[in-house]
């Protein structure tokens, strides 16, 4: 089967290499130069996104902010998944927001934002400070800005106006205030649901994140009450979108209590230990969902933590001699602060987890690799 993906980075490229296996065979649409390429070579088919339509058996896609044009072409054919409402849902905060809403699912009070009067107006309706978001782009924490007093508004807004105005009536650009949450963790969860509506759902992921951008994930034993409030929340957005494929939710977690704070309609970042800690990771699940294949196992099998290589074009090999560590490389060019690969490390315990972390610290300056010695500190005390 020949699979079309919508994105032709690292997200493609993981599908490409599970999909192998099951004879799923993935080709790359790449958005910036139009090309429709093999996602591990990079070599070019020589074939227009409408031929590529036209041969490929499914379409799906790595990424949320699609034009417009390519997302209705995909969906015309009857071929896309998981589907237009959920890329629009997912490439807008507003229409995020109304999903959350309608769903029941809590998530950070808020206000849409289209004039300057609507942000003084947030803040008396919020507080300060506020996290300021674009709706209709940004990911990594780009397009945000933080207002924390009165008198950073004119200053803000200037910015804001911007965005606001490179909008169009068909594509109007529109902002969000939200209240700034007083977070314990941040925490994620990542399912499948396959086109019966049968869902396999992986456990809850605690996500540490540097200037915005994910650093690592701990994929561990988890409490029952969160996974349990995470599960919820699966099941009520991926039923109202009738999703299909691999969804990935955010969340604040608030004393215990979850928040979802964004949601994926693809892979996630947050779900790369799934690759050796489960029998089934997620990009696999994600295809499978999609061909029409059986969900497999989202299980944790072990403990397990993905470290992010942000802008390093190599590590110490001497990271490969510890047992269950391995490295993902994703081909690209070296660019300061790009997610250039990963690091899965994964161990029967937690302790054992931690001791493997602790030696990975060893050889990864914590500069570059920030949480690395102190999540495995806390994994040996726990
Ligand atoms: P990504 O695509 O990498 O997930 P993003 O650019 O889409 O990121 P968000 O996930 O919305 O943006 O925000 C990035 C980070 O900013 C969050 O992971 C969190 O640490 C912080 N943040 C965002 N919204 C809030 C909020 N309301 N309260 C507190 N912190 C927030
Ligand atoms: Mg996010």
């Amino acid at each position: 089967m020949n699979i079309l993906v919508l994105g032709a980075g690292q997200l493609a490229r993981m599908m490409s290499l599970e999909g192998a296996p099951l004879n799923l065979h993935v080709r790359a649409y790449d958005v910036g130069s139009e090309q429709i390429i093999h996602p591990l070579t990079f070599h070019s088919f020589e074939q227009t996104l409408v031929e590529a339509i036209a041969m490929v058996d499914v379409i799906t896609c790595e990424f949320e902010h699609i034009p417009d044009d390519v997302l209705e072409l995909c969906c015309q054919s009857g071929k896309f998944f998981p589907g237009k409402a959920a890329i629009k849902t997912g490439g807008d905060r507003s229409i995020e927001k109304n999903l959350l809403e309608k769903s029941g699912v809590p998530s950070a009070p808020f206000k849409l934002i289209t004039e300057r009067e609507h942000l003084i107006e947030a803040v008396s309706l919020l507080g300060l400070p506020l996290v300021i978001k674009t709706c209709q782009a940004g990911y990594d924490g780009k397009g945000q800005w933080r207002l924390k007093s009165l008198e950073q508004v004119d200053e803000i807004w200037a910015e804001m106006a911007g965005f606001i105005a490179s909008g169009s009536d068909d594509f109007p650009h529109t902002i969000i205030a939200e209240k700034m949450i007083p977070f314990d963790r941040e925490v994620s969860v990542i399912g499948a649901r396959d086109k019966a509506g049968n869902v396999h759902i992986y456990p809850v992921t605690e996500n540490q994140h540097t200037d915005g951008v994910l650093t690592l994930s701990l994929a561990a034993e988890i409490d029952a009450n969160v996974q349990q409030q995470a599960i919820d929340a699966f099941h009520k957005l991926a039923t109202s979108m009738d999703y299909v494929g691999v969804l990935a939710i955010e969340f604040f977690d608030v004393d215990g209590q979850l928040m979802v704070n964004e949601i994926a309609p693809r892979v996630h970042n947050s779900g790369h230990w799934s690759q050796q800690g489960t029998a089934c990771s997620q990009f696999e699940n994600h295809l499978r969902a999609v061909a029409g294949l059986p969900l497999g196992d989202t299980q944790l099998q072990k403990p397990s933590v993905m470290i992010n290589v942000l802008g390093q074009a190599s590590i110490s090999s001497k990271v490969l001699e510890i047992s269950d560590v391995k490295s993902h490389w994703y081909g690209k060019a070296q660019r300061a602060g790009r997610k250039m690969g990963h690091i899965n490390v994964s161990a029967p315990t937690n302790v054992e987890l931690g001791q493997k972390l602790l030696q990975l610290a060893a050889l990864l300056p914590e500069a570059d690799y920030p949480g690395v010695l102190a999540t495995g500190q806390r994994l040996i005390k726990s």
